[in-house]
């Protein structure tokens, strides 16, 4: 059973490795900023509440992203292992997460980190694009989807660029994550789970080293 956490920065490429890891050990993909945008899209209570705080670049408080965080964890697809992609955020919420695993009897097995300088971080943000319907990431210079125009996943054929990808809020977005992302790789190094890989690599060799790590156990 393998239940994971990924941290890095936005753009720091969980998502691209989300995608990968999926596809070989089935895992339910967990990631709040996914979840927050397609609450945003259906103008929930909850995406409501979370928009003010994503168009800046802040966080959305604890209490709220811990709430959603719990209510997917008790899902039933949760049961074959999980990845959260996004979440913890800061050391508060790896707080909330322990309780809320503890709650639902599903601990964590690993927490991977992947590093990326912060120069290559506004390079991939700012270059980055997203399939209308489905979400899938791409980017301009790197990640072109395979047929152009055409999402690789869906087949969708319209494009955009997410508003907290901006440059005014990337910057915000990257300072808010910065402060709390040393502390937060020394909670899960403390208890013994924590990983890193480098994320300045190709998207494969990412991928190689995340595989590498997952099958040893
Ligand atoms: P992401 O797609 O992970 O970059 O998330 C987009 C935005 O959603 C973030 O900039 C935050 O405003 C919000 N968000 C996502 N995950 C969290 C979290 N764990 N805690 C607070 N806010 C979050």
């Amino acid at each position: 059973m393998i239940n994971l956490i990924l941290l890095g920065l936005p753009g720091a490429g969980k998502g691209t490795a989300s995608e990968q890891i999926v596809d070989k050990y089935h895992l339910a993909h967990i990631s709040t900023g996914d979840m927050f945008r397609e609450a945003m899209a259906n103008k929930t209570p909850v995406g409501l509440e979370a928009k003010s705080y994503i168009d800046k670049g802040d966080l959305v408080p604890d209490e709220v992203t811990a709430k959603l965080v719990e209510e997917r964890l008790g899902q039933d697809d949760v049961k074959n292992g999980f990845i959260l992609d996004g979440f913890p955020r800061t050391t508060n919420q790896a707080e909330l997460l322990d309780e809320i695993t503890t709650r639902l009897n599903k601990q964590l097995t690993n927490v991977i980190a992947i590093d990326v300088k912060e120069e290559t971080l506004i390079d991939r943000l700012s270059a980055r694009f997203m399939c209308k319907n489905c979400g899938a990431t791409y980017n301009k210079f790197s990640k072109k989807p395979k047929v152009e125009g055409t999402c690789d996943r869906c087949g969708g054929h319209e494009f955009y660029q997410r508003e907290d990808d901006k440059p005014e809020v990337v910057k915000n977005r990257l300072e808010v994550n910065e402060k709390m992302n040393a502390p937060l790789k020394e909670y899960y190094d403390k208890k013994g789970l924590l990983a890193t890989v480098n994320g300045e690599q190709a998207p494969e060799k990412v991928f190689a080293d995340i595989d590498a790590i997952l099958s040893k156990d």
